[in-house]
């Protein structure tokens, strides 16, 4: 997955390669699905979710420019996988996550591996953890129509938001470092992911 998908396609950091090469995906995912877990494409892991692409999980890590000493927020956690790859390359990842059963699941497997680093809060993340607040880095892994300003406004000076916005099928990557009172937007390239459903997102069943 690392030598075919990753690096040909441009992931450069040596952590960020180390850790997919780490974690086992396959683990993340139903049985009936282990020998697909390394492809490159996402797969399903019920209740209508997905667990990304690998190439996705790693560009998105990359985009987040993690050095190992930082506090990350990453809203949903969905199979745990990418929470799983950030917990190797930041000092605390906390995770939220709106399908109870999912979050149990993620948990569950979290452990299996002692990822002990990785706090999962069930809920709406769409308002972020504000008891946590500010964070390095935050991630979304669902998509929203606008980027919630509570993420904006969780970030340290200098944090990086990695969020896919845009509409219901297709989006855009956005990467936003916050300056001060001010933000610099850069487009990251095109993406799909499932919705981001909450009180600052998607309406549930829009
Ligand atoms: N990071 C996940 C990808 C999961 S797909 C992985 O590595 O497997 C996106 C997840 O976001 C789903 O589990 C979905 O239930 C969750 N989600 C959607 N809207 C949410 C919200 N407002 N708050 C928290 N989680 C949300």
């Amino acid at each position: 997955m690392v030598d075919t998908q990753l690096i040909p396609r441009g992931i450069k950091q040596k952590e960020v390669l180390d850790a997919m090469r780490t974690i086992p995906r396959h683990l993340f995912v139903e049985e009936g699905l282990w020998a697909q877990a390394y492809s490159d494409y996402p797969l399903p892991i019920g209740h209508g979710q997905t667990i990304s692409q690998p190439f996705m999980v790693a560009f998105m890590t990359e985009a987040m420019e993690l050095t190992g000493t930082e506090k990350v927020l990453e809203i949903g956690v969905g199979s745990g996988y990418q929470a799983a790859i950030v917990s190797l390359l930041a000092s605390r990842v906390f995770t939220i996550e709106r399908k109870p059963a999912l979050a149990a699941k993620a948990r569950k497997v979290l452990d299996g591996l002692h990822l002990s680093n990785v706090q999962i809060r069930i809920g709406d993340g769409t308002m972020g953890w504000p008891e946590e607040a500010p964070f390095d880095a935050v991630i979304v892994t669902a998509a929203a129509p606008e980027v919630p300003k509570a993420y904006i406004d969780q970030l340290k000076d200098g944090g990086r938001l990695v969020i896919p916005v845009g509409g219901e099928f297709l989006q855009e990557l956005v990467r936003i470092r916050r300056k001060g009172g001010t933000t610099v937007t850069e487009d990251l390239g095109g993406c799909k992911f499932v919705k981001l459903v909450g009180r600052h997102g998607w309406e549930e069943g829009a």
